[in-house]
């Protein structure tokens, strides 16, 4: 079977590792973690980068920052992961969900400004397969309207938007390093933060609402409680992983970048009728995150995923939109119509994609020309499995 993702080792990991254990430091905050630090702050030229233990502890933190009140509205997509939204409703703030744009699968900038209420506190995009939101409207609209905005980036370290690292532009953002992300140490993320006035907060609230970090840069002579915290620093084992894939994150992202392509044009080429293939705008440099291609119904999607399976080969949908979702439907709330969202989150489907698939890519082309041939075939009895939606 050819799995539908397979972490990249680099190979230095465990060497890491080693010198983490001969230091003697195991708990956060020791020279692994500082330099994994130094290097987000350079490579995404953020303010502050503090290492936690996944991407969903780096949204939490930044809804604590924000300092959200029950009732509160945080504007996001509904086509994303679960803890976009439950960080938020976690301090008792009401996610708003608007819909996508049809091409990027991002949040729809030209839909925000009307979900905005005078309870509004917040955006919260999500940077789609790597793919830049359009961050400049955004970020004008929260300008004009005095609202914060959270960068869900955990699919998106290394991309750009206007030749401007994704992650830098909101007050804040969050990174993963979760095994399914281009660079990886198992669990793992980073909060970003671009506002100067949250730094010295984010950093108590990661040491357990102390001001420990202050204490030791000998800023304060001792460290006490002084607000609300939880612990959220990984440890040096974990950065001592970490930073043998961010030396690497560059040459990652090359490589992933030529699988990609490789993607693209096969499907291209074939120009199968009803399968639509990704859009990169020409202002974002992505990632390559994944893979995707929407097919024309939640039927046809269901077959493809069915026969390639059949066939060695593994391929996954993605995200349940979270607006209809039960918890969605308790603490959140949606705003207009979802059509996109609904559409897409039953056509799309996530083709493999790991560094090494190169060697095996032939096969999953097979497959899926076998695949979709059976759907094209299907389609004389039943043409509505290709109307593609746009
Ligand atoms: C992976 C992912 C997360 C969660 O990351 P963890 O590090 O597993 O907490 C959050 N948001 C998006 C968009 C993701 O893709």
């Amino acid at each position: 079977m050819i799995p539908f993702n397979k972490p990249f080792m680099t190979g230095t990991e465990l060497s890491y590792i080693e010198r983490a254990h001969t230091n003697m430091q195991l708990s956060g905050d020791g020279p692994f973690t500082r330099q994994c630090h130094a290097w987000l702050e350079h490579r995404i030229g953020c303010q502050k980068a503090l290492l936690t233990h996944s991407c969903t502890a780096a949204l939490e933190m930044a809804a604590m920052l924000l300092d959200l009140q029950p009732g509160d509205e945080v504007i996001m997509p509904s086509f994303t992961f679960v803890s976009t939204a439950n960080a938020f409703v976690l301090r008792g703030a009401l996610p708003v969900f608007v819909d996508i744009r049809p091409d990027t699968l991002n949040i729809d900038e030209r839909l925000i400004e009307a979900a905005i209420t005078p309870r509004t506190r917040a955006i919260c995009v999500v940077h789609y397969a790597g793919v830049g939101c359009a961050m400049d409207v955004i970020m004008d609209i929260a300008d004009r309207h005095g609202l914060m905005v959270v960068e869900d980036a955990a699919q998106a370290i290394m991309s750009t938007f206007k030749g401007r690292p994704l992650g830098s532009f909101g007050h804040l953002a969050a990174l993963s390093f979760h095994e399914t992300k281009n660079v990886i140490s198992g669990e793992g993320g980073a909060l970003l933060i671009n506002d100067p006035r949250l730094v010295e907060r984010a950093e108590i609230i990661r040491e357990k609402g102390t001001n420990r970090s202050r204490f030791f840069r000998g800023q304060v002579d001792k460290y006490t409680w002084v607000d609300i915290g939880s612990s959220y620093l990984p440890s040096e084992i974990l950065a001592a992983f970490l930073f043998a894939q961010l030396e690497r994150a560059e040459e990652i992202t090359a490589k992933r970048k030529a699988l990609w392509d490789r993607y693209q044009n096969w499907f291209h080429a074939c120009a199968f009728p009803g399968v639509t293939t990704p859009t990169i705008p020409t202002q974002c440099g992505h990632n390559a995150h994944m893979y995707q291609v929407l097919l024309g119904s939640l039927d046809a999607r269901t077959r493809f995923i069915d026969t390639m399976r059949q066939q060695g080969v593994q391929t996954v949908f993605h995200y349940l939109p979270l607006h209809s979702s039960p918890a969605g439907l308790r603490y959140g709330r949606a705003h207009g119509s979802l059509g996109v969202t609904e559409s897409v989150s039953e056509r799309l489907v996530r083709m493999p994609f790991w560094l090494g698939l190169e060697d095996k890519l032939a096969d999953v082309f097979r497959a899926s020309e076998q695949a979709i041939g059976d759907l094209l075939m299907r389609v004389r009895a039943r043409p509505e499995d290709l109307m593609a939606v746009d």
